[in-house]
């Protein structure tokens, strides 16, 4: 679930335009006259008042009983404004840090109030408000899709006044993306090193990825870097150069993993890893302290899986014992195997093996079989 605010633009008509400055007024007139209580009530009880949302519904009462102009106003809006103040005060204390409340000015507050909305406020081309009716809005393309998305909830809607503009945010939440279909598929996974593919699936798909570029020019400034007087004018720009190819590198290790997380999610159900990730170092470009972000790609594959696929098994982890030195096909454990060895033949079944994919493999028949469960 996430929420999120869209803004769009509203023309009102010239009768709208008046309700809303009344609806503005309304509501500063309804904050101020009950903040104007809560101050007194602190006078008598300093530091100890805490109130209760039902005595600032009484306020609002009794305001609206003596005001009789506060009638007319849409009354959603005078109830949201009496929460916000209800908030402030709370958070007065909460958080020390905050300061009591104040009375909203006519100049220096912004002219705005907030109504909760009804099922059907998104109309075609119009907003209809409560009490307002139809009120013509303009958006962009993504946020009208957005509006009509019938995985959106919309909770309220706060009309300003800027410049003699008129706009509205719509808060939303988004209940749910797009999820992604069962596919029935299980896949293993064997995470390496970078040079044979860092990452190879049961399936015998093996992943790389290409930094080549910025690993050259990282290494090539500096080498530059080294040469020049610390301090420096031109060494203060070589450096400013090596961190812009540092960022690019990881900005473009992230954009991978994220991209390469969603197919994983939309192409599998259940992805099978070693429990022993963390220990595994897939170093970017052969250099000792840069370490491909794995743990992240995993959070990211977990993640995602909740988000897309709910009821899926998503990621799953299996004793890592063994799996390289196990033929797939009839279970022989090959103990005197080289850690450099790629490809290897089976004394047993006389199966030809490459190294890696065997290994997924494994660790997917593993899952499959029920051995070794580590559910995290
Ligand atoms: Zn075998």
């Amino acid at each position: 679930m996430i929420n999120k605010s869209v803004k769009v633009r509203l023309y009102p008509n010239r009768k709208q335009k008046e309700q809303f400055q009344n609806n503005f007024g309304a509501c500063r007139f309804v904050y101020n006259h009950i903040l104007d209580r809560l101050k007194k009530l602190y006078q008598y009880y300093p530091g100890q008042y805490r109130l209760n949302i039902k005595l600032i519904n009484t306020f609002l009462n009794q305001i609206k009983d003596e005001n009789s102009f506060l009638k007319d106003v849409e009354s959603t809006s005078l109830q949201q404004s009496s929460r916000d103040l209800y908030k402030s005060y709370m958070n007065f204390f909460k958080n020390p840090k905050t300061r009591f409340p104040r009375f909203h000015s006519k100049k220096k507050t912004r002219l705005s109030f907030r109504q909760t909305v009804t099922a059907n406020l998104v109309q075609g081309k119009y907003f209809k408000l409560r009490k307002y009716g139809k009120i013509r809005y303009r958006t962009s393309k993504e946020y009208i899709n957005l509006l009509n998305n019938s995985n959106v909830k919309i909770n309220s809607i706060t009309v300003s006044c800027d410049n003699g503009e008129y706009y509205a945010i719509v808060n939303i939440e988004i209940v749910n993306d797009v999820l992604f279909d069962f596919t029935g598929v299980s896949v293993g996974f064997d995470v390496n090193s970078n040079r044979n593919g860092w990452l190879v699936s049961s399936a015998g798909d093996k992943f790389r990825f290409d930094i080549s570029h910025e690993n050259q020019m990282i290494k090539y400034l500096n080498r530059q870097l080294s040469l020049k007087q610390k301090g420096s004018r031109s060494f203060n720009r070589l450096q400013r150069r090596l961190w812009k190819y540092y960022n690019k590198r990881t900005h473009k290790l992230y954009d991978y993993i994220h991209k390469l997380s969603k197919c994983i999610v939309e192409d599998f159900d259940t992805v099978v890893f070693e429990k022993n990730l963390g220990s595994i170092k897939v170093l970017i470009g052969g250099e000792q302290n840069s370490v491909f972000p794995l743990m992240e790609f995993i959070r990211l594959l977990e993640y995602k899986f909740g988000w897309y696929k709910p009821d899926a098994e998503g990621v799953v982890f299996v004793d890592p014992k063994y799996t390289s030195k196990t033929c797939n096909e009839c279970g022989y454990i090959h103990n005197n195997l080289d850690v450099n060895t790629r490809n290897w033949i089976c004394p047993e079944c006389g199966s030809s093996l490459d190294r890696d994919i065997n290994a997924a493999i494994n660790i997917l028949n593993r899952w499959d079989n029920g051995d070794c469960l580590v559910k995290v």
